[in-house]
């Protein structure tokens, strides 16, 4: 009898990987709109990464890949790397990699960089990561790294989208912070959420710039105005989203830091317009 041969085309790199970049293997795929889903894949031993720290990620589709930047959304402790992606449409990789599945082979190159980490931080009492679309994805290992709450004793984690359904990322993430024994145990009451849909719900969810121009964001939580003395801000967003949150923080006495000269907030694209 001849042996059936299973195609593996789809989990097989057709074409060789170069030595810079890791090809590893998709164990988890989950979407959540038309726009939006993340992944999980395996971690190389030798990959180190500093939690909030972004990686170029490409699909063994071409002899010269694609690669696009990708925040890690998985803290540096998990023994797998999660990703929380777009799907543009018509989009050179996105249009590809939102058909992965699990068994598939995503390409990483080897050196992560970035400036949403804790280091480009002075130490302080209280940190807001802001975070609009996909920008909520370094913040999702931000919120599940130990460190933070070693460093924060309050930890406030804005999300604004369009649509309610673009927050759920974020909901289940915290979800899942309440419910697991060890993470809940160290997080306690020092991790705060305020998720906002601008096109849907009830009430309409405003901007986050507005959100800090009028207070609503303190009087809702309970929070005292910006003071540089105690807040720490980490920005991740659009563009317009990221200049505008930035002048709001200046205004208020805040200085932008960087790996080399920490400061008090810190900002990266969550795309290249
Ligand atoms: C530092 C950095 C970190 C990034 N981290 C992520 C991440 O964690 N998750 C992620 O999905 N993308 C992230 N991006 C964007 C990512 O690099 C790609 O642009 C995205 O995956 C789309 O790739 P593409 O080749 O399909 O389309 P592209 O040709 O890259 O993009 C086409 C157009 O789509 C729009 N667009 C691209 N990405 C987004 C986005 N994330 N949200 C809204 N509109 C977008 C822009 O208008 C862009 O001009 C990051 C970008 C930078 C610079």
């Amino acid at each position: 009898m001849n042996a059936i041969v299973k195609p593996e085309a789809e989990a097989t790199p057709a074409f060789p990987i170069p030595a810079n970049v890791f090809a590893e293997t998709v164990t988890e795929v989950k979407h959540y709109t038309d726009s939006l889903f993340k992944f999980r894949m395996t971690r190389p031993a030798s990959f180190r990464f500093r939690t909030g720290e972004f990686a170029m990620i490409g699909l063994p589709n071409a002899e010269k890949p694609v690669f696009r930047a990708y925040s890690i959304a998985s803290p540096a402790w998990d023994e797998e790397l999660e990703f929380f992606s777009i799907k543009v449409p018509g989009g050179p990789l996105t249009e590809h990699l939102q058909k992965i599945q699990p068994g598939d082979t995503v390409l990483m190159r080897k050196k992560p960089t970035g400036t949403l980490v804790l280091d480009a931080l002075v130490p302080g009492k209280r940190l807001y990561l802001f975070s609009t679309g996909t920008g909520i994805a370094p913040f999702a290992g931000i919120i599940r790294d130990p460190d933070t709450y070693e460093m924060f004793d309050e930890v406030i984690l804005t999300h604004t989208t369009r649509e309610l359904a673009e927050l759920q990322y974020g909901r289940d993430l915290v979800d899942a912070i309440a419910s697991d024994e060890i993470l809940s145990e160290i997080v306690g009451q020092k991790l705060r959420y305020l998720g906002a849909a601008t096109r849907e719900g009830t009430p309409r969810g405003e901007r986050i710039t507005t959100m800090i121009e009028n207070g609503s964001l303190f009087s809702t939580l309970g929070l005292p105005p910006l003071d540089p003395a105690v807040d720490r801000a980490m920005i991740c967003g659009s563009m317009a989203m990221l200049k505008e949150t930035a002048a709001l923080l200046e205004a208020a006495g805040l200085e932008e830091g960087a790996n080399n000269k920490p400061a008090t907030y810190v900002v990266e694209r969550a795309f290249v317009d």
